[in-house]
């Protein structure tokens, strides 16, 4: 086998979902585009470089922050917060909430080495000014979502806002980012006191 080629099936390989077959017909594609294309290709791959976290919750940005807390648009009292930048997307396509995120970056699973020091949550307690009213914890309907916001309301106890949660009632061990929109909006809608 070719080097070259061998080394861009070993890296495919690494996508999740991926395994030796798929990622041999996806070098296989990749060997029959034209130069032109592999070119865009290859830049889109190193644009992606460009791509930071926004310093204030955490969203991926490719700039100064992201398009949610830039945007004049955005109710500025409440607060979402979820576990991965996919969530956001789950909330956003129910088309009801208008207010800000914030993006835990996974949830607390001592199992798999993941405790709170390696979670985006100070930076949460640091942005609860007089302007936030609401914060909605919005984590996965899984066992570690459940530690995770259980921890989180514990602590948001000692700030005046409000605290929400998505109505229960959702799929126990499903990803927000898999549950329809409809699901996901009867669970914000419904949201309840904490
Ligand atoms: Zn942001």
């Amino acid at each position: 086998m070719i080097p070259a080629l061998e080394e861009l099936i070993e890296f495919l390989r690494l996508f999740p979902g991926i395994g030796e077959k798929s990622a041999r017909r996806m070098a296989f594609y990749l060997l029959k585009l034209s130069p032109d294309k592999l070119d865009t290709f290859a830049e889109s791959v190193l644009a992606v470089k460009s791509i930071t976290k926004c310093p204030r919750c955490g969203m991926f940005t490719q700039e100064d922050l992201c398009e949610y807390c830039r945007s004049s648009h955005r109710e500025r009292s409440t607060i979402c917060v979820v576990e991965e930048v996919q969530d956001v997307q789950a909330i956003e396509q129910t088309g009801i909430y208008k207010g800000l995120y914030h993006i835990l970056g996974g949830h607390i699973s001592p199992v798999d080495g993941i405790f709170l020091p390696d979670l985006n949550i100070s930076s949460l307690f640091e942005r609860i000014d007089a302007s936030v009213r609401e914060v909605i914890v919005a984590t996965n309907p899984t066992l570690e979502g459940e530690a995770t916001a259980n921890y989180l309301i514990e602590q948001l106890r000692s700030f005046p806002v409000k605290i929400t949660r998505l109505a229960t009632g959702l799929p126990i061990g499903g990803d927000l980012s898999i549950l329809s929109p409809i699901t996901v909006r009867n669970s914000l809608q419904n949201r309840k006191d904490q």
